[in-house]
């Protein structure tokens, strides 16, 4: 069985995983945070050309192995931010020379479904993929990569910070939100905006803000119809995703999906119709170096040969 070492550097996450088979040995990561404002593209990659070379020994360490011991690289192509795929993509070059290792490029949120599938029991599941920049229900079907429904503007977990920003609650927001929401049971109507399978938040983020302003309304009572609202919203297009596909599993990833409510809910919507709610350890949600090992590891194949290269605008549909 194959140790590969896997690099996650689409974003604020630079992340080592080294893993033996489904079996995870170590999972290091280190996120470039903001106390105002959003992610800036260029410093999140200074953040870790910085720290990417402490981050992979710590990594060897936990799993107490040396480099030599390491079969197969694995790193995040895209999607992603340019300036942060180079310092993987720079990382990757580096351990490749030094050490002949081959390498392999894998697309990030195909690297969240198959983690999800290796860890749990789940076998064919529609992934609701939930992060800071992207929100997309993806599923295997006809022999590829589908996504079945998509956000028509901003990730899931942006739209969260973007509020929990306005209300001062600094980033990330997510989990702040989540604490705040947890006070409260009041739900206010806000806009539900479902187009087809794809879904929106623009609207229902100018109206938050509005209420906000007005000083009308108590945050945790925004802050809990924000998210029964917005998880609505998530879980409609999942659920349609599946029985369009005669699926009957279901398994979550990304940041957001490290949140309580949404878990909650979505194991109501799958027992409502009689299928299977997976949902890996909150580790294995978010962007970690870990689930692009695991994915390197299932579609390495020798006889080819791979670019060292990234696809900063791949899309899951294009793999
Ligand atoms: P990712 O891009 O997958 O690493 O996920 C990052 C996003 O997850 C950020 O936007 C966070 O605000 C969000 N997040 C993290 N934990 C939670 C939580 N418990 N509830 C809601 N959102 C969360
Ligand atoms: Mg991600």
């Amino acid at each position: 069985m194959k140790i590969v070492l896997g690099i996650e550097s689409t974003a604020h996450t630079f992340g080592i995983g080294i893993t033996r088979g489904n079996k995870v040995l170590a999972n290091v990561k280190k996120n470039y945070t903001t106390e105002k404002g959003g992610i800036i593209p260029v410093e999140a990659a200074r953040h870790h050309e910085k720290h990417y070379k402490e981050i992979i020994e710590q990594a060897l360490l936990e799993a107490k192995l040396k480099i030599e011991n390491i079969n197969l690289i694995a790193f995040s192509q895209g999607p992603g931010l340019s300036p942060c795929l180079r310092v993987g993509l720079q990382a990757v070059k580096e351990l490749h020379q030094k050490y002949k290792i081959p390498f392999i490029g894998v697309n990030h949120c195909v690297a969240h479904l198959e983690v999800g599938k290796a860890v749990t029991k789940a076998k064919d599941p529609v992934l609701l993929y939930v992060s800071g920049a992207n929100t997309q229900v993806i599923a295997f079907e006809g022999g590829k990569y589908r996504i079945f429904g998509e956000t028509l503007d901003q990730g899931t977990g942006n739209f969260l910070d973007s509020f929990a920003r306005y209300i001062g609650l600094g980033f990330p927001g997510g989990p702040k939100i989540a604490e705040l929401a947890e006070k409260s049971n009041n739900y206010i109507e806000l806009p539900y905006s479902v187009k087809g399978m794809d879904i929106s938040f623009t609207g229902m983020l100018t109206k938050l803000k509005q209420m906000y302003d007005s000083k009308k309304y108590k945050t945790e009572d925004l802050a809990y119809s924000l998210q029964e609202t917005a998880f609505a919203m998530l879980l409609e297009v999942a659920e349609r995703a599946m029985a369009h596909c005669n699926k009957n599993e279901l398994l979550l990833g990304g940041g957001v999906a490290c949140n309580k409510r949404l878990k909650e809910m979505a194991n109501i919507m799958c027992k409502e119709r009689n299928a299977k709610c997976f949902i890996p350890e909150n580790s294995l949600l978010v962007d970690n170096g870990a689930m692009i090992a695991i994915t390197g590891a299932k579609f390495y194949n020798p006889k080819k040969k791979y670019i060292l290269d990234i696809k900063p605008y791949e899309r899951t549909d294009d793999v």
